[in-house]
Formats: C-alpha cells, structure tokens, sequence
C-alpha cells in the first residue's frame, strides 16, 4: 500500500486547544436568570474548561464515565461541552422540560457519576435526587444564591484545580457525548457520539452550504444545550472562534430580539415554535429592534413556507435544516442550488420549505416497498441515511436492531420524497401518514398550506377513523389573535391547492397544539383526542 497521509486522532482537545490560542479575544455572552449579560473571552473559557476537565480527573472521573448537565444555554453549560469530554468523560444533556420520572430514568439508564445543575433548576433536582444514584451533585451558581448544604458549587469544585491539566490520549473513537431521544412513544433511547462523529459533524455543519459559520459571525443557539447538543453549534462556533451569544433560560422572543440587537448576532438556530413567537413580536412592533441581516437556522419540525416568505421582509434569511438526535443532528440543509437561481420565486420558496439537500459525507435514500425509490420527487418512500455522523446503535438497546437495514442504513422514520436536485421533502412520519381509500395523503403538506391562510397561526393535520375510507385527516386549527375564518374560506383556500380527496373533512378550531418538550406536534395527544370524532355522513 501507498504511504499515504498522517493518521492524527479527531479529537476536541484539538478545539479546545485552537481556540485558547488562537482566538483568546473572542467574546461569550450569557443572558443570566436575572436578565443581566454576563461577558468574558475565550481565554476565560479555555482556562475554566481544563480547570473543570482537571477537577473531574482530581474527583475520581474515568474514561467513559457519564457527566450528567441539567443545564439551560449558559457559558458553564459551554465550559462542560468541552471540559468532560477532553478530560475522557461522556457530556450526558439532560431534558429539562421531561417529566421527573423520565429524567430519573434516563440517568439510571445512562449510569450518570456526576451531576452538574444550574440552580435555577434545583427545585427540577429535588423531585428527581431520590430516584437516582449520582456520586456528586455539582451546582452551578447562577443567581449567586448560596448553594444548599451537602451539593458541591461549581466554583468551589473548578477552584480544585491547579492549572496542570494533561489531556489524556483517547482514540478518536472514544464516546464524546450522549443523548437520550425525545421520542413521542415508548422509553427514551440514548445515541452515544464519539469525539470523531462531532468533530466531522462540525467540519461539515460549518460549510458555506451548511450553516455558514465563519469567525467573524456572532451566534446565538437558542435550541437549548439538551436538544441534540444544541445542534452541535457549541462546536462549531468554538471551531470556527466566533462570538457566542447565549440566552440562557429566556427563550422568549422580546429577550431574544433584544440579544441579537445588543450582540449584533449574525447566525441563530431553533425550532419553528420559537421563530413563530419571534415573528409575531416583529409585526407588532417592526422598527423596535435594529437587527443586522441574520440567518435564522430553523429545524426539529417542518418550517411552514408562510414563515419564510414572512422573515424575508424583514430582511431575515430562514434556513431549513432537517436532522435527527441519531445524527448529530444535521442531515440535510435547504439552501438554493446554483444552478436553479432564477427560477420562478414560487418554486425557490417551495424548495426552501422542503428540508434540503444532503451535507457532505450524508448519504440518503427513500425505500418503499419496491425498493429504492426514484429520485422524481413524487414517490414516496422512509428516509434512510448513512455516514460517519449517524448513530449505528441505541445505547444498552438491543431490541432496535430493526432500525437498522440489513445493510447498514439507519431507518429514520421520516416518510419522504427525494427530487431529481436531490432535495428531500419530508411528507410525514410514518406513524403520522394519513391512508384514505388506500392513497396517501401528506399531513405535512397539508398543515404547510394551511398556515399560508392569512387567519391561521398553525394547523395540526392528524389520520381519523372513517368508516368508509379507513381514514380522513382532521385539521386542527389555531387562529392568529384577533383573527377570524370559516370551515368554508378553509376548505376554499386549500381547493385549488390540492387533489380534492386530501382536503380534511373536519376542522376544529383549538386554543393550542400540543407539542413535545422540543416543539414537536404531538399528534398521538391529538388522535387521542378526536378518536371518537363523529363523521357527519
Ligand atoms: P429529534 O431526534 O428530537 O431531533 O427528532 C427528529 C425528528 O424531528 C425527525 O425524524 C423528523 O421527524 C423531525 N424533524 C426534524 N427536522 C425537521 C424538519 N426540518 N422538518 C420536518 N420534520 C423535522
């Protein structure tokens, strides 16, 4: 064999290292509970991360223990990104927003040794610590309020160390992080990442292309530090050395307005739920905010096309990305090929709506029954990718081997169609797919239109019982404040939208969509809901 190039280990003590030294200037910014701006330099938090690294070493930590955070988006929350798993621990993100016993499970299932909490969250800890078995509970003191007797304060525990930490050598390999599912049915399933996953999954999430972060961007992750690690952007940003804004736990759209305002943030990323929000403060008070032209990440659930157009005009670029925690998360990014620059608007809106085409190194497919399905936009087919970012087992979970082809692709369960340019449109999950007289008919689709309706703030489309066609889909509705609409203007909006058979038979005007802890519709809450819906013959 030819000798070829050098085989230096991908691991993020290389991050690390760069950007204590090649960026020590470089700001992050952290809203605290209190509203007011905490600020300090990547020198800061290059000491602080190896000074938690060396502390951890110093309590007892071994390669491949779990470190557990309960942790909003904070500069602590960034230091333990990097701090445990360069020290050779696995960084666990816990969901804040699951519900006691899920949390309490999902660290006995990991086997966390360590617990690092913001205070603002221990009233979360007091409902969980007597269902778990940490070694130590460390807390961070956001508030400055005392840190109760027999916890360990973060400060406390960073000034253990003496400054001399040692990297130790891992093999690039060796788990880096992990986090659980937020799955809608059955026990929360946990994808470890290892130190080479993420770094090639910040490589390739920093691409013009991807999420176009550069050094002189500012970034602000409003999808918490628990969300797939934050779409891996603490990564990336402290890659590529840019200006982090955090927003720690004030994810409202006044608090966030007033960040990117006050930061003159370049590049954010969340779930459509919180871009909703943000454009509902914009069109009540369009001049109160002097924002630069930002890109708006938008991901976690389908971007409805009205939400794009909306931002445009406020000289905002939304960004769709499509992925998933087994993959890091970023699997595919919506951006406009160049080749089909010009082309009717109506078009590029269409396909800035769909969920893009694959990143480098992602490789997809739709199979169906007949196998592969043709790239022609129109079959359908379940979503299977492959690549070096893409979990190949659940953690202690042998029984979903099934997720898994025979030949090694990952079944996400995302139901799709792939164009001819290669953009994949997510029509459904398959447990959400409407089967009415044997044809399918995409709820994605369907709610995507809806909320195009100048009344409608969002519309959930869900598969009902019919006696006739086995199923219809019914819509439900929730109005713009102040707003007013008929099932009648509904039903004549979407006519000359779509086949006559998709338009829903009910549609039900709600106060609220349920929605999962990371903004998800949770339409197994609505099917439960209108199982019993009487079809008027
Ligand atoms: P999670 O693992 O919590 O990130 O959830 C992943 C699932 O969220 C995917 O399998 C999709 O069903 C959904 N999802 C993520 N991004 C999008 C998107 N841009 N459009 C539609 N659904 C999405």
């Amino acid at each position: 064999m030819l000798s070829t190039m050098m085989r230096t280990p991908l691991t993020l003590s290389h991050l690390l290292e760069r950007a204590g030294r090649l960026f020590p200037t470089s700001e992050i910014v952290t809203r605290m509970p209190d509203r007011s701006l905490h600020r300090y330099t990547y020198a800061d938090f290059y000491r602080r991360s190896r000074a938690l690294a060396e502390a951890l070493q110093k309590a007892g930590m071994q390669p491949g223990d779990r470190v557990a955070t309960l942790s909003w988006n904070t500069s602590a929350h960034l230091e333990a990104y990097f701090g445990i798993p360069v020290a050779g621990g696995v960084l666990h993100t816990l969901n804040l927003r699951l519900h006691p016993t899920d949390i309490a499970y999902i660290i006995n299932h990991a086997e966390d040794r360590f617990l690092i909490v913001d205070d603002v969250l221990l009233k979360l800890y007091e409902a969980i610590k007597d269902h778990i078995n940490v070694e130590k509970v460390i807390v961070v003191p956001l508030t400055g309020q005392p840190v109760p007797a027999g916890l360990t304060s973060y400060e406390d525990f960073l000034a253990t160390a003496t400054g001399d930490f040692r990297y130790p050598e891992l093999a690039e390999d060796t788990a880096l992080g992990m986090c659980y599912t937020s799955g809608t049915t059955g026990k929360p399933k946990g994808v470890v990442y290892s130190h080479r996953s993420m770094i090639l999954h910040s490589l390739g999430s920093a691409l013009p292309d991807a999420l176009n972060l550069a050094q002189g961007d500012v970034l602000t992750p409003v999808v918490p530090m628990f969300h797939v690690m934050a779409w891996g952007l603490p990564f990336t940003g402290i890659m590529v050395g840019c200006k982090i804004a955090m927003p720690g736990p004030h994810l409202d759209a006044v608090n966030l307005l007033d960040l990117y305002e006050s930061e003159q943030v370049t590049k954010t990323a969340g779930v459509p739920t919180i871009w909703m929000g943000v454009l509902q403060a914009l069109q009540k008070e369009p001049t109160r905010w002097k924002i630069l032209p930002m890109e708006m990440v938008v991901g976690g659930a389908a971007a409805p096309e009205a939400m794009i157009r909306a931002y445009d005009t406020f000289n905002l670029k939304v960004v769709h990305a499509w992925g998933m925690t087994e993959m890091s998360p970023l699997g595919t990014v919506s951006r406009t090929k160049h080749n089909l620059v010009g082309s009717d608007p109506d078009m590029l809106y269409a396909l800035r709506a769909c969920q893009g085409i694959p990143m480098p190194l992602v490789e997809v497919r739709a199979m169906n029954e007949h196998g592969a399905a043709p790239w022609d936009g129109q079959t359908m087919g379940e979503l299977e990718v492959r690549g070096p970012w893409v979990a190949q087992s659940y953690f202690k979970l042998e029984s979903e081997r099934d997720k898994w082809s025979a030949d090694g692709w990952f079944r996400t369960g995302d139901v799709v169609t792939i164009s001819s340019e290669g953009y994949v449109k997510i029509t459904d999950r398959t447990k959400d797919l409407i089967k009415s007289g044997g044809e399918w008919i995409s709820s994605l689709d369907l709610e995507n239109l809806l909320m195009g309706h100048p009344a409608v703030r969002e519309a959930a489309v869900i598969a009902v019982t019919h006696p006739r066609w086995d199923e219809r889909p019914l819509a439900a509705i929730v109005l713009k404040e102040g707003a007013t609409a008929t099932v009648e203007e509904l039903r004549a909006y979407l006519e000359p939208k779509v086949a006559k058979f998709w338009i829903p038979d009910a549609f039900v005007f709600v106060d609220e969509i349920p929605r999962t802890s990371t903004g998800k519709f949770l339409k197994m809450q609505l099917r439960d809901t209108f199982k019993d819906w009487h079809w008027e013959s």
